[in-house]
């Protein structure tokens, strides 16, 4: 594999994700040799660290990872890696990084290539975008960016954003990451769609009544309740995650495979995107919020939480496009926390074709995306010993040695920022497309708010949401297909 020469800045290295994503992620690339000797890594972050303070950290992130690891190695890619005590929000620590970045650069031959990778909260992304800018951070090379999410509160701080960014970086070099589109069922959605003549051919409103897509959380809100009442279940799971599953799921078949190809076939779907109005979110979209247990408090009582906050833990809502394959096909999305278990799926429910053999139950293709991976289709035969039909999954499934070799995500999306990679990274202009509509919910939701009028249901924890959820089907024939 080639050897690319960077520079990489992370901002917020010693965080959560640093620690247990990326310093991992990273070793995993330089085992295989995408990084390796011209590469330097500095972690920035207000402590008064050292390097070796540092190297230790990353070799514990790499440690707690892995079940063997060559300890030369990671000693080795360690000595790579350089602290830099920074307050992001200081314009003279600039200064001291780009000497740093510069130094790190002319050591390691690193060709004047710059990676920035915004580690922190959200809040601080536009004051590092600019600093890079108004203090030159960026190197003779290529300079790329990756920003986590969230990219935005809503439209307007999201174009906000990417102004700050775009003084620095092209579009081309900005990799809007999200996670899922890292894993590899999420993956496999393209494959499945469009090289089997079976899944390719049905994928239309003649012959699919539904697509649900369910990304429940066992966990509450933990120790995120102060940065999560600002947020809600819509802006933290459905403008990010469950909208890029659904745009995998709805988009037309692209050209290529290339990022140019595959982000216009997004492109071309989202401009078709039906945005609702504000009597579409009162009958097709529900919010709801956890109550309490004997063991467990309730949202309202979470540490940083309002008590009186109309902040969704839980919402369920509807998606329609105009254009594209499942055109007026209704995409029904739920997600939510202290739901009954983890599980992220997605079912394609098809439509009875007829009554032949009475009213059978519907035919599903299923993926389940965590924390199993697998597709399984409906196949109808008849029963053996009476009339009737008898009902038998087919599975596409992994044995356990081909998961222990799957990738985590953030593995897979490092390597294609390094590779110049960015089809499983959001575009500007799908962000833009995700964000009208989320605005759209969340404007109509405020006004209900507002007028004193908010329809926040709750729901008892570890149970499938409220039941109104059940109330946002198009038709009597319609439900979940997990419940
Ligand atoms: P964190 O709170 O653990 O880390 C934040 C980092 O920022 C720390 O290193 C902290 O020292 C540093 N920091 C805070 N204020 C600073 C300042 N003024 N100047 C310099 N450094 C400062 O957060 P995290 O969990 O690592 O999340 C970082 C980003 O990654 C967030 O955008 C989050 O949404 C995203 N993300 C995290 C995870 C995860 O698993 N942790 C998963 C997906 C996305």
């Amino acid at each position: 594999m080639k050897n690319i020469p960077v520079v990489m800045i992370i901002f917020g290295g010693s965080g959560d994700l640093a620690h247990r994503k990326l310093y991992p992620a990273l070793f995993n690339l330089y085992e295989q040799g995408l990084i390796h000797d011209n590469f330097a890594v500095i972690g920035t972050a207000r402590r008064p660290w050292s390097h070796e303070y540092l190297r230790e950290q990353v070799s514990d992130a790499v440690h707690e990872t892995h079940d063997t690891v060559d300890e030369n190695d990671l000693k080795e890619f360690a000595s790579h890696f350089y602290y830099q005590s920074h307050d992001v929000t200081n314009v003279e620590h600039y200064e001291t990084l780009k000497k740093l970045a510069q130094d790190l650069d002319d050591r390691y031959f690193a060709r004047g290539n710059r990676l920035f990778y915004m580690a922190m909260a959200p809040r601080f992304f536009g004051t590092i975008a600019t600093h890079i800018n108004d203090q030159h951070l960026t190197g003779s090379g290529f300079n790329r960016i990756v920003v986590e999410k969230p990219f935005g509160h809503d439209l307007a701080s999201a174009e906000k954003l990417n102004k700050e960014i775009t003084a620095s970086f092209d579009e081309d070099d900005i990799f809007r990451i999200d996670h899922y589109l890292g894993k590899e069922m999420v993956q496999n959605i393209m494959p499945m769609r469009f090289t089997n003549p079976l899944i390719k051919n049905i994928w239309s409103g003649d012959y699919i009544k539904n697509i649900q897509v369910t990304l429940a959380e066992r966990l509450g809100v933990e120790a995120r309740g102060g940065y999560y009442d600002t947020s809600g279940a819509l802006r933290d799971m459905v403008q990010n995650h469950i909208f890029q599953i659904i745009t995998l799921l709805a988009m037309p078949e692209p050209k290529d495979l290339d990022s140019a190809s595959v982000h216009q076939a997004k492109q071309d779907l989202l401009a078709s995107m039906i945005i609702p109005t504000p009597e579409d979110v009162k009958k097709d979209f529900v919010r709801g919020k956890y109550l309490g247990s004997d063991t467990t408090f309730a949202y309202k009582q979470e540490p940083n939480v309002d008590p009186n906050s109309n902040t969704e833990t839980f919402v369920a809502g509807k998606v329609k496009f105009a254009k594209g394959p499942v055109a007026g096909v209704p995409i029904y999305f739920r997600t939510g926390k202290e739901l009954r278990e983890k599980k992220n799926r997605i079912d394609i429910v098809l439509k009875h074709i007829n009554n032949l053999y009475g009213q059978a139950h519907s035919n599903n293709i299923t993926i389940e995306i965590d924390p199993e991976s697998k597709i399984y289709i409906t196949i109808n035969g008849k029963r053996i010993d009476q009339p009737g039909i008898r009902r038998e999954n087919l599975t596409y499934a992994f044995s356990k040695a081909e998961m222990a070799k799957v990738p985590d995500g953030y593995e897979r999306l490092l390597h294609d920022v390094f590779v110049n990679d960015s089809t499983n990274f959001t575009h500007w202009s799908e962000l833009k497309r995700y964000w009208e509509f989320i605005d759209a919910i969340e404007d109509a939701w405020q006004k209900e708010n507002e007028v004193g009028k908010p329809k926040v249901v709750q729901y008892l924890p570890y149970r499938m949401g409220p039941k109104e959820a059940n109330n946002i089907f198009e038709s009597l024939t319609e439900h979940w297909i997990y419940e």
